[in-house]
C-alpha cells in the first residue's frame, strides 16, 4: 500500500493545502506535437485529472497492467494556494504556492483507441497513481517560471530535456484561461505540459526527475496494481 498522498514543502515547512483536482494542458510544446503526430491548437488543450491521480514521486509508482504501454510525461507542476475564477493574469502569481514536477502518466495505447472513438480519455490520464508528483519549493526561490529545465532519465540515459522557455501558452496566461473554465481552489494543481521525448515505462526502469537544480526525484520502484 502507497500512503495517502498529501501536498508537502521540498524544505519541510508544513503545508495545509488540502490536495485538490489536477488541471492540465495538453500540447503545450511545439516538439512534443510533432512527435505525437498531433496538430496545434488555438486555444490551449484542457483535461483534468481527479485528486485519486495524486501520489508522492517518492513512493512505488503503482501502474495498471493489461491495459497496454504508460508512457511518462515530465511536466512542471503549480500549487493554487488561492481561490481563482474568471481571472486576470495580475491575479495569477500571488496565488501560486508552489512548483514542482509531476508526471503525467498516460496509457498510450488505450487514450489512442478513446480518441480514435471519439470518447473522453479520461481512463488513460486519470486512474489512480496517474500523477505522481514531488514536493513544492516556494515561487521565490524560482527566478522566473519560463526559465526552468525540466529533465528526464531513464535508467541513465536522458529521454527528455526541454525548458519552459518553450511553452507555447506560458504558465500565468495559462492559468488564467483555466479559470475561465473551472474555479481554481486551493490546493489544486497545475500541470503545463510535457516537452518531447515521452515513452513507455518498464517494470525495474530507474528514473530521475528533475526540475532546474531545485528539485532531482529518483524513482526505482515500479510495481504493477495488484488486481482486487
Ligand atoms: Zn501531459
Amino acid at each position: 500500500m502507497t500512503k495517502p498522498y498529501a501536498h508537502q514543502f521540498l524544505d519541510g515547512s508544513p503545508c495545509d493545502l488540502p490536495a485538490g483536482k489536477v488541471v492540465c494542458v495538453g500540447l503545450n510544446y511545439a516538439a512534443h506535437i510533432k512527435e505525437m503526430a498531433s496538430q496545434s491548437s488555438a486555444e490551449p488543450m484542457l483535461f483534468i485529472k481527479p485528486k485519486s491521480a495524486l501520489t508522492s514521486l517518492t513512493e512505488p509508482l503503482v501502474i495498471p497492467q493489461g491495459l497496454g504501454s504508460v508512457h511518462f510525461e515530465t511536466e512542471m507542476a503549480i500549487l493554487i494556494g488561492k481561490q481563482l475564477s474568471q481571472c486576470s493574469e495580475q491575479a495569477v502569481l500571488p496565488a501560486i504556492a508552489g512548483a514542482g514536477v509531476a508526471l503525467d502518466l498516460t496509457l498510450r495505447d488505450l487514450q489512442k483507441q478513446l480518441r480514435d472513438a471519439g470518447h473522453p480519455w479520461e481512463k488513460a490520464k486519470g486512474w489512480d497513481g496517474a500523477c505522481p508528483i514531488s514536493a513544492f519549493v516556494s515561487p521565490d526561490k524560482i527566478s522566473n517560471l519560463q526559465n526552468v529545465d525540466l529533465k528526464l532519465e531513464q535508467n541513465g540515459v536522458s529521454k527528455q530535456d526541454g525548458n519552459t522557455a518553450q511553452m507555447l501558452s506560458p504558465v500565468i496566461p495559462l492559468i488564467a484561461y483555466m479559470s475561465r473554465f473551472f474555479t481554481l481552489e486551493p490546493g489544486d494543481v497545475i500541470l503545463t505540459g510535457t516537452p518531447e521525448g515521452v515513452g513507455p515505462l518498464e517494470l525495474g526502469d530507474q528514473l530521475v526527475v528533475k526540475l532546474g537544480e531545485l528539485l532531482s526525484v529518483s524513482v526505482a520502484d515500479i510495481r504493477f496494481r495488484e488486481s482486487s
